[in-house]
């Protein structure tokens, strides 16, 4: 006893202060690729070799418009291996409130040759990276109170993930990420839930499953999509036995990207999806079977 009591003394503190303080990511940690837009010769070698179809281009009489889609991206880094415009970070913080923020789009002029030469449209920088959740982490436990009454309770659902993500769930149950330090629970029952925590391709053996879960949980709750399979599909996409995402089945209000996502991104994922529920306000509305709708996107 007095040993275990020695040793927590000698240990100190290890739970991060995020959000107070950025991630502490290693720097050798995958994150988002990033693009030099501006200096982009050829979007096509990249958008061949990608895997889950992320890099996106089609040709257009008056150019080319590519697109690279976080949502889809499973950070695999062989698009960088074919393109020096192209560079891996161990950039987490990517969670948006809407599928469309996830994809960046560019158009350019053609030379001849069919590489890429002027850019008209600069696509716009992953804003969601760029909004502040340090004051969604000070507010965090007012805002849950004063919306739902009492701590937050997650229901964590595996719709046919490979449990990548699962392992980074677990995570934010260690001393290092002790998500319950924010009043943050996770539970066994999705009637006792505020929000609903999906991984996985959303199989269609699990389809009925998650749409029962979902049903069972009192209003007002909150859907997050973890992982590329749980935005996208991810490496599966949509075929024969899986849906393609958890928006094709149930509507999601925050897409967290990432293969998987570290607990570090899954924070900022739960941060911003609480930040949503606006105190006294109504949720949004939204459309049958996908998104939430995000009345400030553009
Ligand atoms: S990192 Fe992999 S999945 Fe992501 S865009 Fe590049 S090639 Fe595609």
């Amino acid at each position: 006893m007095f040993e275990t009591l020695r040793q927590s003394l000698k240990t100190g503190v290890v739970t991060t202060s995020y959000p107070q303080t950025p991630p502490d990511v290693s720097a050798h940690a995958r994150g988002r690729p990033e693009i030099d837009w501006a200096n982009w010769k050829d979007a096509r070698p990249a958008a061949a070799i990608c895997p889950t179809g992320a890099i996106e281009f089609s040709a257009e009489p008056a150019g080319r418009s590519v697109t690279l889609d976080l949502g889809k991206c499973i950070f695999c880094g062989l698009c960088a291996d074919v393109d020096p415009a192209i560079r891996m970070t161990s950039q987490c913080e990517l969670a948006a409130n809407s599928r469309h923020r996830l994809r960046h789009t560019a158009r350019y002029q053609l030379n001849d040759d069919g590489t890429q030469r002027g850019l008209p449209a600069v696509p716009a920088t992953a804003r969601a990276n760029a909004e502040s959740i340090a004051p969604a982490g000070r507010q965090l436990q007012a805002r849950i109170r004063s919306v739902l009454g009492r701590s937050l309770h997650i229901r964590e659902v595996d719709a046919g993930s490979c449990n990548g993500c699962e392992v980074e769930i677990n995570g934010l149950n260690s001393p290092v990420y002790d998500i319950e330090r924010f009043g943050i629970h996770f539970v066994a029952s999705p009637r006792h839930a505020d929000m609903l925590l999906v991984t996985g391709p959303v199989t269609r053996n699990m389809e009925l499953a998650l749409r029962k879960t979902y049903d069972a949980m009192p209003a007002p709750r909150l859907v997050v999509a973890v992982g590329a399979c749980g935005c996208s599909g991810g490496i599966f996409g949509q075929n024969y036995a899986t849906c393609g995402g958890v928006d094709a089945i149930i509507p999601v209000d925050v897409y967290i990207p990432g293969c998987p996502p570290n607990p570090h991104a899954l924070l900022h994922g739960i941060l911003l999806a609480i930040g949503r529920l606006p105190s006294g306000a109504p949720l949004q509305k939204r459309s049958a079977g996908g998104a939430a709708e995000d009345p400030g996107a553009v």
